[in-house]
């Protein structure tokens, strides 16, 4: 078993935890990402095995681009709904 290299007391369990991350200017979500979970500290590690088959298909962790508006692919917001201005910048100004 894996001792944690964060507070070397600890051991590494793999867990599995949603991923969330920019990857060529798009925002990625990917479900069950096998990770590493010290049962001490709770410092938390992806498997890198997964993230070296991941990255190819997902290009680079980029930053969002701030001068570009953020695009909306799928709304299931209501009108009335106070996220909404907040996801679409371009709402704001019309
Ligand atoms: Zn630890």
């Amino acid at each position: 078993m894996q001792t944690c290299q964060h507070c070397h007391a600890g051991h590494l369990h793999k867990k599995h935890i949603p991923y969330a991350n920019w990857h060529a200017s798009e925002f990625v979500v990917v479900q069950n990402m096998p990770a590493w979970q010290c049962d001490v500290c709770a410092y938390c590690e992806l498997d890198a095995e997964v993230i070296n088959r991941l990255l190819p298909l997902l290009g680079p962790v980029t930053r969002p681009d701030p001068t570009q508006p953020r695009r909306v692919l799928k709304s299931t917001t209501s009108a009335t709904d106070p996220l909404r201005d907040e996801l679409d910048p371009d709402r704001r100004r019309a």
